[in-house]
């Protein structure tokens, strides 16, 4: 009896490791890369959707479930999640994945920010200490990531190292070719002027050389008021632009009244993996977001 049960338990060590690491994802774009770089041997959960606002949601307790369980938590960080992250960890009772831990992932902290606010006041919405915090909006930023989030994978699981340093060297490839490619389409895009709803996009207007002349939120995270909104119509009687930008969670009215009035086109952009029918991953995002933007230039 006790063979059998030995010979049990060493054939189930000699299974291929495989899922070896749960990640936690705050937001889809960071689990679609973590999926690119782990494979098989992740298993991830995205704690947000594109359809719905990152910087405020509920923790639903099967999230509290995969926070306690997670390996690896992978999140935007630059005060981004600061509205329910904290909270979900307190709640965890995890230790591998509390800030400072191997188990705690913060993209932002790997590329530079934009926006840096000279000085820090509330009363000036939600504007964040370390800068902007929507870097995934610039696939550049995504590559630089890319490389931090395949070195802590590996040092969280160094038997799997060679696997994710294959991973990664196939996607960086594939993400280089592709952003040469995004550039040379979105080439006529250079210097278009367009309004966002929220400051979602500077990253992106910066890598293709949108200009921003107006914002639709009279500060970060406050809803536009029709006193605002007025006050940008009149602003692009002067200043005309060719579209208005918003991501694909936010409500559409604002955008939709501006569009109509100024004669411009309301963009939907999918923001993250997830944001549109063609957004399914990575790759399909920004795809999706280039092919758009071309569209309301023409
Ligand atoms: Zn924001």
């Amino acid at each position: 009896m006790l063979k059998i049960i030995v010979t049990l338990m060493l054939g189930a060590f000699s299974l291929p490791a495989l899922a070896s690491l749960n990640i936690l994802a705050c937001e889809p774009e960071w689990g679609a890369l973590a999926s690119e770089l782990g494979g098989d041997r992740v298993t991830v959960y995205n704690a947000t959707s594109a359809m719905q606002d990152p910087h405020h949601i509920q923790a639903r307790p099967s999230l509290l479930a995969r926070a306690r369980n997670a390996d690896l938590l992978a999140c935007t960080g630059a005060e981004l999640e600061t509205g329910w992250l904290p909270i979900l960890l307190r709640q965890s009772g995890n230790a591998k994945i509390q800030p400072g831990k191997a188990g705690y992932f913060e993209a932002a902290s790997y590329v530079p920010k934009l926006e840096i606010p000279v000085r820090l006041d509330r009363a000036e919405g939600d504007v964040h200490a370390t800068g902007n915090p929507h870097i995934q909006t610039d696939p550049r930023n995504i590559a630089v990531v890319a490389d931090a989030l395949a070195k802590r994978l590996s040092q969280l699981d160094p038997a799997n190292t060679a696997h994710y340093q294959a991973r990664h060297k196939a996607f960086a490839d594939k993400w280089q070719a592709a952003i040469q490619r995004w550039e040379k389409q979105a080439a006529p895009l250079k210097g278009i002027p367009v309004v966002v709803q929220h400051k979602a996009f500077p990253y992106l207007s910066r890598w293709l050389g949108l200009r921003e002349v107006a914002a639709l939120e009279p500060k970060p995270g406050v809803e536009p008021s029709s006193s605002h909104l007025s006050e940008v119509l009149a602003q692009l009687a002067r200043q005309p632009v060719k579209m208005v930008l918003r991501a694909a969670y936010q409500d559409g009215r604002s955008s939709e009244w501006l569009a109509e009035r100024a004669k411009i086109h309301a963009v939907t952009l999918p923001f993250t993996v997830g944001g549109s029918e063609r957004a399914q991953d990575l790759f399909g995002l920004f795809d999706d977001t280039i092919q758009k933007l071309l569209t309301a230039a023409q």
